[in-house]
């Protein structure tokens, strides 16, 4: 059993994305703030409707995936094949944009508390020109169950698995093999889990504070920092105060990365292809979305 340390803290730092939309961002916040396969985590949560009104008007992508996992509010997705997604409390919306998408994301509500996160996750380069493709996952189609010795998961990808517990999440069978859990544990309450081995790992915490077992870094966690998981096959979590933290694992690409805002794609050529594309109105090509079937 070799068990995972925190490598790296990463404070989430509040930016402005979309039409004016706050946002606490801790992977991507730089391009050496990655890690491999995923390029960016953004949480947003506020009961200030100004703070998340604006929305994301329409706007491009090319060559990875969105996962925004909603944890309070409303939102409707739009794309350009006409498609329409409602996004509430506990579901998820799982996006390939592959060669191409354009995409509005906008609030369904003019107060109260809107929360959740959004994840991109890159593809390799075989991927990154497949058809655009997405699935909503209703919050009652998503995997939970009690963990042994209080609180619960969320498997939205992958496969959870402890001793006592193994849990096949909502999304299984990507190339990059992601696990995507939501934990909510108990003051004082620890729990271990299994994860691959060779998958890059990262926890972070939006509600309350934890701590791992010591390794190079400060053990404990707090709020809103990403914590950057060293190689292991165990992750030892134990909640210092009543936590909440979700914990995202891929198998690492391996392969360079070259983004423009929206476009992730290996190259600086192809990423001049992907912005002459979406200029000549050829982003999306005429390939039709796909229904992901979960
Ligand atoms: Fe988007």
């Amino acid at each position: 059993m070799r068990i995972r340390t925190i490598q790296q803290l990463i404070p989430a730092r509040q930016v402005s994305d979309g039409a004016g939309v706050k946002i606490k961002r801790s992977l991507g916040l730089s391009q050496q703030l990655r890690l491999d396969p995923f390029l960016m985590l953004d949480c947003f949560g506020s009961d200030e409707a100004s703070d998340y009104i604006a929305g994301f008007p329409p706007h491009p992508h090319r060559g990875f995936e969105t996962v925004t996992y909603m944890l309070h509010g409303h939102m409707l997705h739009e794309d350009h094949m006409g498609n329409k997604g409602h996004l509430k409390s506990g579901g998820v919306q799982w996006m390939t944009a592959g060669r191409g998408i354009i995409h509005s994301e906008m609030p369904q509500q003019e107060s109260g508390l809107m929360q959740g996160f959004q994840l991109w996750l890159n593809l390799p380069a075989a991927e990154k020109m497949k058809a655009a493709a997405y699935v909503d996952i209703a919050p009652e189609l998503i995997p939970q169950a009690s963990l042994a010795n209080g609180g619960q998961v969320k498997v939205i990808a992958g496969r959870f698995q402890t001793d006592e517990l193994t849990l096949d999440g909502a999304i299984r069978g990507l190339s990059t093999d992601p696990q995507f859990y939501d934990l909510h544990l108990l003051a004082g309450q620890q729990v271990t889990l299994q994860l691959p081995a060779a998958h890059n790992a990262l926890l972070y915490l939006y509600e309350g504070s934890a701590e791992l077992p010591a390794g190079l870094q400060p053990a404990s966690i707090g709020v809103h920092h990403a914590a950057v998981l060293s190689q292991g096959d165990t992750v030892q979590i134990k909640a210092l105060v009543d936590t909440k933290a979700i914990l995202l694992a891929g198998k690492p690409i391996g392969e360079p990365v070259a983004q423009y805002g929206p476009f992730v794609m290996n190259t600086p050529d192809e990423i001049e292809q992907a912005i002459r594309d979406y200029q000549a109105g050829q982003l999306t090509g005429d390939q039709p979305m796909q229904a992901i079937q979960i």
